[in-house]
C-alpha cells in the first residue's frame, strides 16, 4: 500500500494526524440512487475526483466499486470513505468486511463512525473494533462523523487511537464552530458534509457578489471558503457540469477579508438531524 499520488494538481491533499494524505477536496454520493451510482460516480472519476464519500446506509458502495473498477485507475490512486450504520455498531467487524466487498476493494482508506447514537451507548465498543481493523491495516485511516465535543471527549478517554477525522454538517449558515475547533484541537481533521447547505446556502447575497467578483459560480465560492478555512468538503451532485464546476473551486483563492465575509453568514441553519439525539438505526 503506497500513499495516495495525486492526480489532480487542483486539489491539495491534507495530512492526517497518522500521516494519511487524503484530496481535500472529495466527491460525496448520499441520496445518489443505488442504480445511478455507478455512472455518477464513474464520470466524478472522469472528470478528476480521486476522493469518493460513501457510507453502508446510503446503500450505492457496490456502485462505488463498479465505477472504481471500471475506472482503470490504480487504487493506491483513490481514497475511498465508508462509514458503519448505527445498527451495525455492536457488530462493527462483519460490517466493514460487508462494506469492503460491496466497494470490491482490500483496504478501505478512512472508515468512519456515522452517527455517535449516545442512546445505544456503543459507539466506544464499535471503536475498539476500528482500531483493531485498523491496526490489521484493513482500513489507513480511522475516524467519526457527528461527533459532538462531549462525544470526543468520552471516546477519547476511553481509546488508543485518536480519530483522524469528525465528518460534521458545515456550510456558511451552519458551520458548528465549537465542533470543529473541538476537533482540530485534538489533532483531527475537520471535514465538512452538506458543504453546499444540500443547495440552500447558494443564493445568498454576499455569496453572489463574491460570486460576481471572482467571475465563479456561488457553489464555488462557497468550495473554496471551505477549502481556505481548512476543512475537508466532499459536494455531492448528479450533474456532470457541476463535478466540473465544484472541482475547479481548488483554483479559487478568497482572501481573509471575503474568508470572514462568508464566516458571517452564520444562522444556525442546520439541514440534517441532531448528532445528540438522532437514534435511528436503520441508517
Ligand atoms: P451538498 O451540500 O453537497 O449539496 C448537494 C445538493 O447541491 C444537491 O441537491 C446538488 O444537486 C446541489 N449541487 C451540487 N453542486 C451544485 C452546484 N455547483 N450548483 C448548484 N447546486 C449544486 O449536500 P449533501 O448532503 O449531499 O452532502 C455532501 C456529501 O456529504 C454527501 O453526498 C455525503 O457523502 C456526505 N454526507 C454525510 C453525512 C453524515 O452524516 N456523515 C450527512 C450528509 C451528507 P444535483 O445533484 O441535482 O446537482
Amino acid at each position: 500500500m503506497t500513499d495516495h499520488q495525486g492526480t489532480n494538481p487542483a486539489v491539495q491533499d491534507l495530512t492526517l494526524n497518522n500521516g494519511v494524505t487524503i484530496p481535500q477536496l472529495g466527491f460525496g454520493v448520499f441520496q445518489v440512487p443505488p442504480e445511478e451510482t455507478r455512472t455518477a460516480v464513474g464520470q466524478a472519476l472522469k472528470a478528476g475526483y480521486r476522493h469518493i464519500d460513501t457510507a453502508a446506509a446510503y446503500r450505492n458502495e457496490d456502485g462505488v466499486g463498479a465505477a472504481i473498477a471500471e475506472s482503470g485507475l490504480a487504487r493506491d490512486e483513490l481514497f475511498i470513505t465508508t462509514k458503519l450504520r448505527n445498527g451495525e455498531q455492536g457488530n462493527a467487524r462483519a460490517a466493514f468486511e460487508a462494506s469492503r466487498r460491496a466497494l470490491g476493494v482490500d483496504w478501505v482508506d478512512l472508515y468512519l463512525i456515522h452517527w455517535p447514537v449516545p442512546s445505544q451507548g456503543l459507539f466506544t465498543q464499535a471503536w475498539h473494533e476500528l482500531e483493531s481493523l485498523y491496526a490489521e491495516g484493513r482500513i489507513r485511516a480511522i475516524g467519526v462523523s457527528n461527533f459532538l465535543p462531549d462525544h470526543l471527549e468520552e471516546l477519547l478517554a476511553n481509546s488508543t487511537v485518536v480519530p483522524a477525522v469528525n465528518q460534521i454538517e458545515i456550510h456558511p449558515t451552519f458551520q458548528q464552530a465549537d465542533v470543529a475547533h473541538k476537533s482540530r484541537s485534538h489533532g483531527i481533521a475537520v471535514e465538512a458534509y452538506s458543504p453546499l447547505g444540500q443547495g440552500q446556502d447558494l443564493d445568498n447575497e454576499v455569496i453572489a457578489q463574491l460570486a460576481q467578483a471572482h467571475q465563479a459560480t456561488p457553489a464555488q465560492i462557497v468550495l473554496a471558503w471551505h477549502l481556505g478555512l481548512g476543512n475537508i468538503v466532499i459536494p455531492k451532485t448528479v450533474s456532470p457540469e457541476r463535478m466540473a464546476e465544484n472541482l475547479a473551486a481548488a483554483r479559487l483563492e478568497l482572501s481573509e477579508s471575503e474568508l470572514q465575509s462568508i464566516s458571517a453568514l452564520e444562522a444556525g441553519g442546520r439541514t440534517g438531524a441532531d448528532p445528540a439525539e438522532a437514534a435511528f438505526t436503520q441508517m
